[in-house]
């Protein structure tokens, strides 16, 4: 089916692949765009991507995804992006205490940014404490037995400032937003067709029905609860998030330190000067939310069910300042929150049609918790979509996932090697409930 440009478009979901959708369509003249976001508000609490801040670095074990976000930073550095894109470096390491798995995986990182002629001006090897702390002096901690490299050509992005500002240039150029209970999808409504079926709109929780020629779902951890045909292709998974207060002076002193990480406890960013709040994030193997009915994890409903840091997080996030900025190290998290996005078993996105529906619905997901930083391309992956002659994804590894009628995963995601540890069930890290009583 090829859809015109003034046909209805609906894209479900206001986060990152919702927003930079709706801009590459709309830049590409396709006037009668809709975003429907469960959330009253855009950056959505409910958005994986809003955050204070997200990594971008250039550097994947994957050249293909090398590639795109080398295009991603390019287009980062344009002036709808630039604002909210920091180029501080990127100080990858691990500590002396690290696994085998994390050395591997930092040395495959370094390998990958040094054998590309447009990344490797830009790295600066680290041999000992002493180069570690010489590329960050404001690393005061004893930083016990780290080493790895610096990357000047990686950075963050401010990710709701980044979201907020494509909703604006949307809105703008006439994309009409349905938030809150106008905006909350509760399912896809298909007509059946002589050779299959085919999907003619969507139905929101207040019960209307919105008629289109096309439905993107970009709903995030919540893609399977609107296409429960992926199965266990994508699931939700969540890591943490934490923050740190400071003062003025800390947040002043350190201005332009590089995203800093340890493959073996987590990362953390420069300060964000308007809230003074330093972001942390432990690194491992994520929780889930299996319904033991289908053996599929969904995000909880609510965004405050998330709301808290498990306990191991919060010792590895403790450790990590103890090593690296030991004045913090006991002073307490704020803004604590688990963050739930859509996750593959080979962290492959997944931007296709839905088979056997006409090309009438598109599924943008498996962010696989590495998605921010396309933010500004993402988009283009749907106009490119909607442009191949035989409406064939021509990036194989972004076809649809025919999930196996025996799929049995047990380790979900557990060989993919940039992340450290097996995922944990929500329900086993979830804070005693307050007595009543
Ligand atoms: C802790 C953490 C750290 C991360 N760090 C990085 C990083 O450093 N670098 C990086 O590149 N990426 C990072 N990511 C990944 C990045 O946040 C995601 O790739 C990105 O947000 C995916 O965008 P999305 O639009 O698919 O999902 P989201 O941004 O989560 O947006 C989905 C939206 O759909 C809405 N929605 C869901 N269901 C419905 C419904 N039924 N009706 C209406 N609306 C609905 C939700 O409310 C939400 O707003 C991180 C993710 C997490 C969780």
């Amino acid at each position: 089916m090829v859809v015109s440009k003034s046909d209805a478009i609906i894209i479900v979901g206001g986060g990152a692949f919702g927003l930079s959708s709706a801009l590459h369509l709309s830049r590409k003249g396709y006037t009668n765009i809709s975003v429907f976001e469960k959330d009253d508000n855009v950056p959505p609490r409910s958005s994986a991507a809003n955050d204070l801040n997200k990594i971008v670095r250039a550097e994947y074990e994957d050249q293909f995804y090398t590639d795109l976000t080398i295009k991603a930073i390019d287009a980062w550095k344009t002036p709808l992006f630039a604002p909210h894109f920091h180029q501080t470096g990127f100080l990858h390491c691990v500590s002396g205490a690290a696994p085998e798995k994390a050395v591997d995986t930092l040395n495959r990182f370094r390998a990958s940014a040094e054998k590309d002629s447009r990344i490797k001006p830009h790295v600066l090897p680290l041999k000992n404490v002493n180069e570690v702390r010489q590329a960050c002096w404001q690393l005061d901690g004893e930083l016990p037995g780290w080493h790895g490299y610096l990357n000047r050509f990686d950075g963050y992005a401010h990710s709701a400032n980044a979201l907020a500002a494509v909703y604006r240039e949307t809105q703008a150029a006439g994309v009409r937003f349905f938030l809150g209970e106008q905006g909350a999808v509760s399912e896809i409504v298909y007509v059946s067709t002589l050779d299959g079926r085919k999907c003619a709109g969507i139905r929101t929780k207040n019960g209307r029905f919105h008629p289109s020629s096309l439905v993107i779902v970009a709903a995030g951890a919540g893609a399977g609860r609107l296409v429960p045909e992926i199965g266990k292709e994508v699931v939700a998974k969540s890591w943490s998030v934490a923050h740190v207060h400071l003062t003025d002076e800390e947040t002043s002193a350190l201005r332009g330190i590089p995203v800093t990480y340890a493959r073996d406890l987590g990362f953390f960013f420069e300060p964000d000067p308007k809230t003074n709040l330093l972001k942390l994030c432990p690194m491992g193997g994520g929780y889930v939310n299996t319904d033991p009915k289908t053996g599929v994890s969904h995000a909880p409903d609510n965004v405050s069910d998330s709301a808290f840091l498990p306990e191991a997080d919060e010792k590895q996030l403790r450790e990590l300042l103890r090593q690296t900025l030991p004045s913090l190290a006991d002073r307490p998290f704020v803004r604590k929150s688990l963050c739930w996005f859509a996750d593959t078993n080979d962290s492959d996105f997944i931007v296709d049609y839905i088979p056997n529906t006409s090309s009438s619905i598109i599924i943008m997901s498996g962010d696989s918790g590495h998605g921010f930083k396309m933010f500004p391309i993402v988009g283009s992956w749907i106009t490119d979509l909607l442009s191949a002659p035989d409406s064939k994804q021509s990036v194989k590894r972004w076809r649809w996932k025919q999930p196996a009628a025996d799929a049995e995963k047990a380790d979900w995601g557990g060989d993919v090697s940039w992340r450290l540890g097996q995922s944990t069930e929500f329900t086993s890290i979830l804070p005693p409930k307050a007595s009543k009583l």
